[in-house]
């Protein structure tokens, strides 16, 4: 059934009215007012659904004058045609009426038939021609605006219950860019041929209109087809305009449900395949309904999450190419949800951008990164930088930079610790904005870097338009540019030209060896990713802190050492001009020292004098294989087998697989830049004075405290270093016979007194090499190497005896120890073997007289055996 228009008549006459509404009743469904003030009411009350009024001008409490006035004046029904009735042949009325803002007139008495035309031709032209420069009609392409269009449908759907309808709504992906590229006047009349298109494709039956710039929407009867990437909806192609159209499609069943929600759920679908580079359109089917409930439960909890602490901070490291050393962290965002458990930002980001929750988010983020720098200062810990993540939404914020003062003033921290991530995105949606936005905080220190740049349309203009300090390269670029050889692709001109530009470079997805060298390669500055670390919690990355503060200090200690302290690099190298290029590299910083040969290298490490070589820079490319076995002597010397080795090989020599299963630290091609090996060099110093320190501390855990030979552990760790050029050996146990009386009688510092003369006993009858040992309480161990005959064996063992009976203690006090001596040939014994046999011996010598030696013999020993 078509809907009655409606009609309202002002008439104070009752006479009048009812003439009125006999003639219109027909067709019009009618409301009546007795006056202006009764008009306005029922206005104020149902305008929008009055399709005409009739206007009587001579009337108590309002007059049509006045009522005429005040609709006009008010934008919801400005646009009701209003006709005028009047005396006839009153000229001044009719003019009058007119210049109220009356549409036409009717002269009374009333003739039925000029009234109904009037009516009917005036609902009509409001409808149509006369109202296309209001709001009905998009001036530009003819196309319905938005509200007319929801009219329109409504209608439709009404007129047709038995028909099935299909909503589609189609979206420019990179109208913005068309726009900016080619011109306004050409978007213009890009939007105008696609606004045709539309027409031809839905037909006299469906109905087109156009939302917003490049939004354009669609009713059109539904056929059985589906939809598949090749039909319907591709048939508009501009693509050889470069033109990206993305569809969304909505197929009404359910009538329920009001147009405007028909054409939201259309517009949802398009929207949700913005970006996506291999979809054109979209469905509003089941899985997307699951993806919208799965976000309204998403928004439902997120501001609960974010009271309750639910969203955390983690750190992803980034070094600095330059040194090698830590240089700073981005914060990356996690939920962490009492039921869903761990979320990446990948889940929620997206949708928290749509949603506007976003910015109060990424505030939350940047107070926590400023309540930890601020927590990093006061530890102690070195200034390091730590970006954030900045959203599009976050620009448009009236109080951004307000916000960000206030937390670096909350705080107490420098602003350019705190770095500020754009994406690219940001820029190309609304450079003025953003522009001037940027300007502001780099005023006020922060630093700016242009995350995700070579993701988009990079546009190097926008580099020119807008200062920025740091460009982070785009992980898919650096993982697809670094496939290339370095001197083609893109890579190192950006590079260069960051340079160029005084912009720092920052790679991110930084993932294999192969990209990390490219990268240092062609001069990037910072790198972060999964080679190097994933985001770490807050805690752990500290823990990562800790240990690069303490290498630092370690190395910085060492390197600002000058004189002989100075660390020293010792080259090994065939080629003269080389070695000099390296001494003058390090003028200053270390001392160099240069060999040609290996065997001179050999001597110069063992010459302890010279000090001990921190780093031995390598030629590989020395006389027959002798740098491969020099590596092998000094990995097996227990004296040089820590000190790092940087193997250097000649550009275009092979390198072949033996090369790199050797035990080297690093290795470089020899056409490297000189700060290259410095940096590297630095880097092998650190590892260097790690050992050093290590070695140190381990040292002490192996050293009796008192006498300051080995202890048992030393001792264990020594004996089982010994190899066959030791042999033959001899093993002493000594054990001092009185100890426990003197410490019982004379007190513990004569007892200490007593082990401590007996440990320098035992230096000055050895030699450099042999094993010292207090093995327990009042136990020694000695092992002298390579030693023969017996009787000199013996003979040692009787020495050390005598010494100790010159020991006299202030009181004229004498004492004695007992030994067992146990051999090793040849043969290899294990060391606890030995000691049991030099043990069997001390137990006889002590059963003799006190302050003997006693040599383990076989046949002799078996009666002592336990
Ligand atoms: P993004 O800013 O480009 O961050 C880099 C993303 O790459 C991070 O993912 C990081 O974990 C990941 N990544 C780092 N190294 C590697 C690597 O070697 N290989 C691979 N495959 N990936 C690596 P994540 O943490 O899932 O973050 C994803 C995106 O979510 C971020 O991309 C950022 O756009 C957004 N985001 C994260 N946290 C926040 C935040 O607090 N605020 C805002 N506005 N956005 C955030
Ligand atoms: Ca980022
Ligand atoms: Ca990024």
């Amino acid at each position: 059934m078509l809907l009655q228009k409606q009609i309202l008549i002002v008439e104070d006459n009752s006479l009048n009215r009812e003439m009125l509404v006999e003639i219109l009743k027909e067709q019009y469904s009618i409301l009546e007012a007795e006056n202006g003030q009764e008009a306005l009411d029922i206005l104020r009350r149902c305008g929008d659904s009055i399709a005409l009024i009739l206007l009587d001008v001579m009337m108590p409490v309002m007059d049509g004058f006045t009522f005429l006035d005040q609709m006009k004046a008010d934008e919801n029904f400005s646009l009701i045609p209003v006709i005028v009735t009047t005396q006839s042949s009153d000229e001044d009325d009719e003019v009058a009426a007119l210049s109220h803002g009356a549409t036409d007139f009717v002269p009374k008495p009333y003739r039925p038939q000029v009234i109904l035309h009037r009516v009917a031709s005036i609902i009509n032209l409001r409808e149509t021609a006369a109202m296309v420069n209001q709001l009905q009609y998009d001036l530009l392409t003819g196309l319905y605006s938005k509200e007319f269009f929801y009219q329109k449908v409504r209608e439709k759907l009404q007129q047709n219950s038995d028909k099935k309808y299909t909503i589609i709504c189609s979206n420019i992906e990179n109208f913005k860019l068309y726009n900016d590229t080619f011109g306004v006047k050409a978007g213009d009349r890009l939007l105008c041929e696609i606004a045709d298109s539309f027409r031809n494709k839905v037909g006299i039956n469906g109905i087109c209109g156009r939302f917003s710039a490049d939004r354009f929407i669609c009713l059109q009867e539904r056929t059985d087809c589906t939809y598949t990437e090749g039909n319907s909806v591709n048939t508009f192609s501009f693509q050889e305009k470069n033109v990206i159209m993305k569809w969304g499609i909505y197929e009404i069943t359910d009538d329920s449900i009001s147009v405007e929600q028909m054409c939201d759920r259309a517009m949802l679908v398009v929207d949700s395949i913005k970006g996506r580079y291999n979809r054109h359109y979209a469905v509003y089917d089941d899985e997307f309904r699951s993806k919208l409930l799965r976000e309204q439960a998403i928004t439902e909890v997120m501001e609960e999450a974010l009271q309750t602490g639910q969203f955390v901070v983690y750190l992803q490291p980034k070094y600095s190419l330059n040194d090698d050393f830590l240089a700073g962290a981005e914060a990356l965002v996690r939920w962490i949800h009492p039921e869903w458990g761990f979320m990446s930002p990948g889940e929620f980001i997206p949708l928290f951008e749509k949603n506007g929750f976003i910015t109060r988010l990424d505030q939350y983020v940047w107070k926590q990164v400023c309540a930890l720098l601020q927590d990093w200062q006061k530890r102690g810990y070195p200034s390091l930088p730590v970006s954030v993540n900045m959203s599009r939404a976050d620009i448009y914020q009236s109080d951004l930079i307000e916000f960000l003062m206030g937390l670096v003033k909350e705080y107490e921290i420098d602003p350019a610790l705190l770095h500020l991530e754009l994406t690219e995105s940001a820029y190309t949606e609304n450079p003025e904005q953003i522009i001037s936005t940027v300007e502001q905080l780099r005023k006020i220190g922060f630093v700016i870097e242009m995350d995700d740049f070579g993701s988009g349309y990079s546009s190097l203009n926008m580099l020119n338009q807008m200062k920025i300090d740091v460009l982070k390269l785009d992980m898919k670029f650096i993982q697809n540019e670094t496939a290339k050889p370095v001197d083609q692709g893109i890579l190192r001109f950006i590079v260069e030209l960051a340079r160029w530009m005084n912009l720092s470079v920052v790679a991110e997805g930084v993932e294999t060896r192969e990209q990390l060298e490219h990268l240092r390669m062609i001069g990037c500055d910072y790198v972060q990713g999964y080679f190097f670390s994933k985001p770490l919690p807050c805690a752990e990355f500290e823990k990562l802190l800790e240990m690069e503060i303490s290498q630092y200090t370690a190395l910085s200690k060492d390197n600002w050492k000058y004189g002989s302290n100075m660390q020293s690099v010792l080259v090994v190298d065939e080629d003269a001009e080389y070695r000099e290029n390296i001494r003058k590299t390090f003028e200053g910083q270390y001392r160099v020292l240069e060999v040609s040969n290996t065997s001179d290298a050999l001597t110069c490490m063992r010459d302890m004098e010279q000090g001990i070589v921190s780093v031995v820079i390598l030629s590989m490319a020395l006389q027959k294989n002798s740098a491969f076995s020099f590596l092998k002597t000094i990995r097996q010397d227990p004296l040089l087998w820590r000190i790092p080795v940087l193997a250097t090989i000649c550009r275009g020599e092979n390198l072949d697989e033996s090369i790199l299963n050797l035990d080297m630290d690093d290795f470089l091609c020899k056409s490297h830049p000189f700060q290259d090996l410095g940096r590297r060099v630095r880097r092998l110093m650190g590892i260097s004075a790690f050992l050093e320190r290590e070695r140190l501390l381990q040292d002490e855990a192996c050293r009796d405290y008192l006498t300051g030979l080995l202890n048992r552990r030393g001792f264990f760790n020594t004996i089982d270093a010994m190899r066959n050029e030791d042999l033959p050996l001899a093993l002493y146990l000594f054990d001092l016979d009185d100890l426990k009386k003197i410490n019982d009688r004379y007190g513990h510092d004569v007892g200490d007194e007593l082990l401590c003369f007996f440990g320098d006993l035992l230096r000055q009858n050895t030699r450099e090499g042999d094993i010292l040992c207090r093995y327990g309480g009042d136990e020694f161990i000695v092992v002298l190497r390579r030693i023969t005959p017996v009787e000199t064996i013996q003979r040692k063992g009787n020495e050390i005896c005598r010494g100790l009976r010159e020991w006299e203690f202030s009181a004229g006090f004498h004492t004695t120890c007992s030994c067992g001596i146990a051999l090793c040939g040849l043969e290899e014994l294990p060391s606890a073997e030995l000691i049991k046999r030099a043990d069997v011996a001390l137990y006889k010598a002590k059963k003799g007289k006190k302050g003997g030696c006693c040599l383990w013999k076989e046949e002799e020993m078996n009666e002592y055996e336990v």
